[in-house]
């Protein structure tokens, strides 16, 4: 049973690159602190794993003959997977929902990109603009550049998303 973050997550996550192996620690705690618990399935692959995953669903030509098979449009060679470069780690949840492990993964600006049709992937999250330690070390620095970057941005959307993300960082900062 999966209940800690050393509990076999540990040894996917030193696959990442450096620079993404802490937020991606902190994700894990954290959802683990929030019993939503995971096990981190896949993180680095070769360009040769990942065609061998294209090649699911698909004939020798490349062509789609199942797409109920097919679990990605990346061939490892002429398009790379986020995965070649250590940048994404596909996630099994287990017995919570994968809308909750997302939630928790905004707060490290880690995305899950596929929720959508055609291609939903529930499981993949991408890690290239996961936040960087020391905005993960220092909340209060990372208040202030939130608070920059609300005052920056002209976009609604974003000033929205931006405003949430000072909001959960108060209420955390409270505590
Ligand atoms: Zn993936």
């Amino acid at each position: 049973m999966v209940k800690t973050i050393l509990d076999g997550n540990l040894e996917k996550i030193q696959e990442l690159q450096g620079p993404v192996q802490l937020a991606t620690i902190q994700w894990v705690n954290r959802c683990f602190s929030l019993e939503l618990r995971f096990k981190i399935i896949s993180a680095r692959r070769t360009a040769q794993h990942q065609n061998r995953l294209w090649q699911q669903g698909r004939d020798s030509n490349g062509k789609i003959i199942d797409i109920s098979a097919v679990v990605t449009y990346l061939d490892g060679y002429t398009k790379k997977s986020k995965h070649q470069d250590g940048l994404a780690v596909d996630v099994l949840a287990l017995g919570v929902s994968y809308e909750d492990i997302a939630e928790v993964a905004k707060e490290f600006s880690i995305m899950q990109p596929f929720t959508k049709k055609p291609f939903i992937d529930l499981h993949h999250f991408d890690l290239n603009s996961a936040l960087p330690a020391v905005r993960i070390i220092d909340p209060a620095l990372r208040m202030k550049s939130l608070q920059r970057r609300l005052r920056n941005t002209v976009d609604s959307k974003q000033k929205e998303r931006i405003a949430r993300e000072i909001s959960r960082l108060e209420k955390r900062l409270e505590r």
